[in-house]
This record gives C-alpha cells, sequence and structure tokens, in this order.
C-alpha cells in the first residue's frame, strides 16, 4: 500500500512536472520568437535612433526648431586649398586637408550641434558636430564653439591653427613651428553608416 501510495504520487508528480516543463518550454518559445523576429536585422539602427531621441528629447527638439537641413554640408571655408586628398583611414577616417591659412575662420561645414570637443591622443584639437544624417570631424583647429552649442552652417566655430600631429613639406612635426596649418575634415554619414569622401560633399 506506501510504495503503491508513493508510487501514486510519484506519477501524479511526474505527470504535473512534465506539464509544468511543458509550460516552461511553451512560455519560452513564445517569449523568444518576439524578441528574435522583432530585434534581429534593424536592432542596432532602430534602437540607436530610439535611445539617442530617449536620451536627449530637449536636445532633439532644439535641434528640429533651429537647425536648418540636416543633407546641407559645405565646406568650413570660404576659399581653401586642398591639402591632402582622402586620409587617415587607419584613425578610422576619410578625411581630407584643407588650408586657407593660419588664423582663417573655420565655418561649421553643417546645422548641427556640437557633441564632442577634446584632444585625442595625437594631441589633435578635435571637434565632433553633428545632426540627424552627419557627424562631422575638425582636428587641428582653436575652436570657440563648445558642446551642446548648436551652429548653422557658415557659423564661424574657430580658426586654423596647426596643433597636434600637423607636418611641414618635408613630413617634419609642426610642433611649436610656424607651419602645417591646417583643417583636418572627416564626414561621417549615419545613413550609410560610413565615412563619405568629403570633397564629394563641399564641391561645388
Ligand atoms: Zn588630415
Amino acid at each position: 500500500m506506501f510504495g503503491r501510495r508513493v508510487n501514486g504520487l510519484t506519477i501524479v508528480s511526474i505527470g504535473f512536472l512534465v506539464f509544468m516543463i511543458y509550460q516552461v518550454l511553451l512560455d519560452r518559445s513564445t517569449n523568444n520568437s518576439d524578441p528574435l523576429v522583432q530585434n534581429a536585422p534593424a536592432a542596432g539602427l532602430v534602437s540607436n535612433v530610439q535611445a539617442a531621441e530617449l536620451d536627449s528629447p530637449g536636445q532633439i527638439e532644439d535641434q528640429a526648431a533651429p537647425i536648418g537641413d540636416p543633407d546641407a554640408v559645405a565646406a568650413p571655408y570660404d576659399e581653401y586649398v586642398l591639402t591632402q586628398g582622402p586620409h587617415g583611414f587607419s584613425y578610422g577616417h576619410m578625411a581630407i586637408d584643407l588650408t586657407a591659412g593660419k588664423g582663417a575662420t573655420i565655418k561649421s561645414p553643417i546645422n548641427g550641434v556640437v557633441t564632442q570637443k577634446f584632444t585625442d591622443e595625437y594631441g589633435n584639437p578635435t571637434l565632433v558636430i553633428e545632426n540627424e544624417h552627419y557627424q562631422v570631424t575638425l582636428l587641428h583647429g582653436k575652436y570657440t564653439v563648445v558642446v551642446d552649442d548648436i551652429v548653422s552652417l557658415g557659423d564661424p566655430i574657430g580658426s586654423e591653427s596647426n596643433k597636434g600631429y600637423t607636418l611641414d613639406f618635408r613630413g617634419n612635426l609642426c610642433t611649436n613651428r610656424d607651419c602645417g596649418y591646417h583643417t583636418h575634415l572627416n564626414i561621417f554619414d549615419k545613413q550609410y553608416f560610413a565615412n563619405v569622401n568629403p570633397m564629394k560633399l563641399i564641391s561645388p
């Protein structure tokens, strides 16, 4: 009797356990299917955009009002000389070098917000301006704007300098020397998630 009762209980327990396991598996399979299907291909893009909007709703609103066309791009100078074509790939760039002369006013190449201002590991003063379409990085200048400043295309943002890794025509560093003045300009296209050749955007 005792053995049969235990067996009976055991059978009931096993039955219950199997039922529970079935429920859990069913749950898991239905739970899994949603995130896998919904998040898989567009996860990075969609969630990044949403995160950006959620992180700084005020900034996005500010951008929407005074900031102009996010597709517009212009050279950072009225007149300039191209001193180097696309380069800096090992740095993660496809940048060009432009010069308008020592102390020339540098202008914002896009309508956007200053999102970063720092000196990189090579001593390059670095300014990042971005909007929903482009992230523009400029190096070497004396930048007068600060993070969170809203800038319109053509607004003065600093003056040309030779700070950081700049070279003379012989390839010698211009640190503490009167040479190598230029702006290193990189443009990242957020829609294609890739750097673009700035020449294609700024040449008329
Ligand atoms: Zn450069």
